[in-house]
């Protein structure tokens, strides 16, 4: 049996899986204290991962190849990698070497200490103004409104135990969020800095849209902040009508002055009716959510799974 698993999600990355195969065997070699397995998960890719992935499984068996039915995402790529994983401890970390493999022996050198969970803190990154900036303001928002602290400038690249990586396993939501149910399921957790180098070669998979979503299923899953916000706007609301009317009244009765101001009950309105259309908006994110959770779909189908060579395990 494996003692470290190591699981990366794949998602057209061919140009890339060579150079991580290589680089990534010879942080194992160096690695006397556990036998690895590796967990390619191929995310539907279209171009020549699978075969690539496939020739690699026959050449070296401790790798395990998992191919999905379609594009299902990089966090259920992950999910699917704590299903699958064998190991006392588990690796998760990207195919496109953004994470470097080189990081693992200190992962596992925190984890002989006694951590449970050894998570990358990002200290560099390589990507544009723009990105870094969304990055942030996404991280930040989320670490504001979470009921629970989520490490900022991390992400699902790390280290955990297997009663940490089960524990993920069975809390994760149907949209999962891993780096968010790794941290708050517990245990002793250390975040170390490891730079982000840039991707080796093609293009990022995450859109703009991706990552938004990513973003969102972070927020809603651990926060009721943004729910809360519309009792306490209607709330102010109710108090601001309050004093209004009775300032009205006074008015009308102490100087028989009746309001007038068409452009400020216009106001009113439109602002009531967006503030109740965007807030109609967030209470139908957490109905999908919930939708989600009721239906309980596979967050993954597995398409074909392979492990060339049994290796009496
Ligand atoms: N990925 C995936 N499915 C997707 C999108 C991405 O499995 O639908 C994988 C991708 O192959 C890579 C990792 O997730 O190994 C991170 O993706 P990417 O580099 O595009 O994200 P970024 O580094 O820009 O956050
Ligand atoms: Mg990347």
């Amino acid at each position: 049996m494996p003692t470290l698993s190591i699981g990366i999600p794949l998602y057209n990355e061919a140009a890339n899986l060579t150079e991580l195969l290589s680089r990534l065997n010879a942080v194992l070699e160096t690695i006397s204290t556990h036998t690895a397995e590796i967990i390619l998960v191929d995310d539907g890719s279209s171009d020549e991962t699978a075969k690539l992935c496939l020739a690699a499984a026959e050449r070296d068996q401790r790798i395990r190849y998992l191919r999905f039915s379609r594009n299902f995402g990089q966090q259920a790529a992950y999910s699917a990698v704590l299903d699958h994983a064998r190991g006392d401890v588990l690796v998760l970390m990207d195919g496109d070497l953004q994470d470097a493999p080189e990081a693992l022996p200190e992962f596992l050198a925190r984890h002989a200490e006694g951590y449970d969970v050894v998570y990358a803190v990002r200290t560099e990154r390589p990507e544009g103004l723009l990105k870094r900036f969304a990055y942030d303001a996404c991280y930040r928002m989320i670490g504001w409104a979470s009921e629970h602290r989520i490490p900022i400038q991390t992400g699902d690249f790390g280290l955990m135990s297997r009663r940490v990586f089960e524990r993920v396993r069975d809390a994760l939501d149907k949209r999962a969020y891993v780096r968010g149910v790794r941290s708050w399921v517990g245990y002793r957790q250390i975040g170390i800095p490891v730079a982000r180098g840039a991707r080796y070669a093609g293009t990022p998979k995450y859109s703009f849209g991706k990552l938004a979503n990513l973003a969102f299923d972070g927020l809603f899953a651990f926060s009721s902040v943004p729910i809360r916000m519309a009792w306490m706007l209607g709330g102010v609301t109710m108090g601001l009508t309050l004093l209004y009317t009775l300032y009205a009244a006074l008015k009308k009765l102490l100087f028989g002055l009746t309001p007038e101001g068409f452009t400020g009950t216009l106001a009113t309105m439109v602002f009531l009716g967006g503030t109740q259309l965007f807030f109609v908006g967030i209470v139908g994110e957490y109905v999908a959510r919930i939708h989600d959770e009721v239906r309980q779909r596979p967050r993954y189908i597995v398409d074909r799974e392979a492990s060339l060579r049994v290796d009496g395990a």
